[in-house]
């Protein structure tokens, strides 16, 4: 497509490092990142992730992989790898946090859930040296996550996550709709709740991000 290829021209000056610092974001964000981040680098010894955090509101944007996201962004929240930044779209969480309420969670929570999945992207790329695209690196992170909010400090209960992730799973104009509990938040549930109670602590490649395959079923084989 031709935007495809817009993009792809367009990702060449990022190198440069000439964008704009991006703002930076409120406390409330930010001190459930730190957290999540110490939390990794230090109690889990992962070392300096050298991660950042951006929250876009009104008419910001944010050059991210060498595409142009804006605070209207139809993602709630990504990982950019070039940037090493955390991008989080605030009236699309909002929208998701609200929904979340709905269904018995707190914004709070649905704040570190959505902080923890995209910091374990960048979890997955530390720990594999590159990270892929795919639907396996998306539940990969939603189990990273799962393991990253476990002693961080934050407070996020079972009915937390499964309001989240049914909120999330939602496309943005449908809010007060029931989502389909067999679906994609249903999985992505499954893979939170994996990493919270085995992840790869100690030996255990609970998330598969030590050359395990990752099944749906939550086991492991020797990987490729
Ligand atoms: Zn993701």
């Amino acid at each position: 497509m031709a935007a495809g290829v817009t993009a792809a021209l367009m990702a060449l000056p990022l190198a440069a490092g000439c964008e704009a610092a991006p703002p930076p974001a409120s406390a409330e964000w930010q001190q459930p990142f730190d957290r999540l981040e110490h939390n990794w680098e230090v109690t889990r010894g992962l070392g300096h992730l050298g991660i950042r955090l951006t929250v876009l509101t009104g008419n910001q944007t944010f050059a991210c992989d060498g595409e142009g996201l804006t605070a209207n962004y139809a993602g709630i929240a990504v990982y950019c790898r070039n940037e090493r930044t955390v991008v989080v779209a605030e009236s699309r969480f909002q929208s998701v946090a609200r929904a979340a309420v709905q269904r018995g969670g707190t914004v709070e929570a649905a704040r570190a859930i959505l902080l923890g999945h995209e910091i374990g992207h960048r979890v997955d790329e530390r720990i594999r040296g590159k990270l892929v695209a795919s639907k396996e690196t998306e539940l990969r992170a939603d189990c990273l996550a799962g393991e990253g909010l476990e002693d961080s400090g934050e407070t996020v209960r079972p009915a937390d996550a499964e309001a989240f992730y049914a909120a999330a799973s939602l496309k943005p104009d449908q809010d007060q709709k029931a989502a389909n509990p067999h679906g994609i938040a249903a999985e992505r549930l499954k893979y939170f709740e994996l990493g919270s109670s085995k992840g790869i602590k100690g030996d255990s490649d609970g998330c598969g991000v030590r050359g395990h395959a990752l099944h749906q079923d939550g086991s492991i084989e020797p990987g490729i």
